[in-house]
């Protein structure tokens, strides 16, 4: 059976893969702090023999005993507001934790995948993205601390590589929706779904017409998978290239909610917020044969079912 350890299990990515895994048949370890992640979202996996939870940050020294096929790397603060609250931990899980786990990895003989993001291409001078553009970060905003950390991941990644020939897969992840994302994470689906579910003002920041481009969680799964099995080790960018402006996104989840007394408010936009945002994804089609299945109009409604069970009205 293989065996897989996965950082960020309890977390909105990571309890999506834990649940995948599960399903492959593999041995999945768990790993968090729950400085953000929700030990709910994994519980239904505790009664099962192949599941393992421990509760560890792994800025800290990472023991797992016996043979680790997998490491997925996907603990860190991830939300604006998150990384804004708790900027050390982001950068030391970010750059300690991932040292950590390399080296966990180089002592198992594991293959390592780190989760990377669209955030280390900044405020984007080249649209869509692709792989091999460098990227406009200003190191010292608010999201440097998240985005500077994510990209000395990806450097520390590339020197374990080279340097000691460890096998590593390196994920640039583009804005991702789905269940079990937090009601109060501040990122811009849970808060307009929680916002029109209360009845209250859609919190429009700027003017709404900056750009994101939203992919389901099953189909980020789905590629983050091929991805590591794949024989790749260079970045790779997973995501839905169909982009929209915050206004249009806005009006989508309005008219699916369709609650009549919620409605648009305009906040100031926050600093260094990117102007647009879209994957190439033409290296993942190539080299995975992937691209994403599930339509924003399919994803927004799974993700609706999910939010009216969580949003208290009250
Ligand atoms: N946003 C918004 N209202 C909100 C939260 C976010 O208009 O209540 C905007 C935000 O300014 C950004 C986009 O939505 O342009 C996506 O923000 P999010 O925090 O979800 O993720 P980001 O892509 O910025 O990391």
């Amino acid at each position: 059976m293989k065996r897989i350890l996965i950082t960020g299990a309890a977390g909105f990515l990571g309890s999506h893969l834990c649940d995948r895994y599960i399903k492959e048949g593999y041995h999945v370890i768990g790993m968090d702090n729950l400085i953000t992640g929700n030990i709910s979202n994994i519980e239904h996996l505790f009664p099962l023999k192949n599941f393992e939870y421990y509760h560890h940050d792994v800025s800290k020294f990472v023991h797992v005993p016996g043979k680790l096929d997998y490491i997925l790397h996907f603990a860190s603060p991830a939300s604006p507001i998150d990384y804004l609250k708790m900027p050390i931990q982001t950068l030391k899980v970010g750059s300690l934790g991932t040292h950590n786990l390399l080296g966990l990895a180089k002592s198992k003989g594991s293959r390592i995948l780190i989760a990377s993001t669209s955030e280390v291409y900044g405020d984007p001078l080249v649209h869509p993205q692709r792989e091999d553009y460098w990227g406009n970060v200003n190191p010292i905003g608010p999201r440097g601390v998240y985005d500077e950390a994510k990209r000395f991941q990806e450097a520390i990644t590339m020197a374990y590589h080279t340097f000691h020939g460890l096998e590593t897969r390196i994920v640039r992840i583009f804005n991702t929706y789905g269940p079990r994302m937090r009601v109060e994470d501040g990122r811009v689906l849970p808060a307009f779904f929680s916002q029109a579910i209360r009845g209250e003002g859609l919190t429009v920041f700027g003017e709404g017409d900056q750009t994101r481009a939203f992919c389901y969680v099953d189909d980020l799964v789905e590629g983050i998978h091929r991805l590591l099995l794949s024989d790749y080790h260079l970045p790779v960018n997973i995501g839905n290239p169909s982009e929209i402006t915050i206004m249009q996104f806005a009006s989508e989840v309005l008219s699916l909610v369709n609650n009549p007394k919620a409605h648009i408010i305009y906040n100031p936009l926050p600093v260094d917020d990117p102007k647009q945002r879209q994957p190439d994804i033409s290296l993942a089609k190539k080299l995975l044969n992937w691209e994403p299945k599930v339509s924003r109009a399919e994803g927004l409604i799974r993700t609706y079912e999910y939010f009216k069970k969580v949003v208290s009205v009250n």
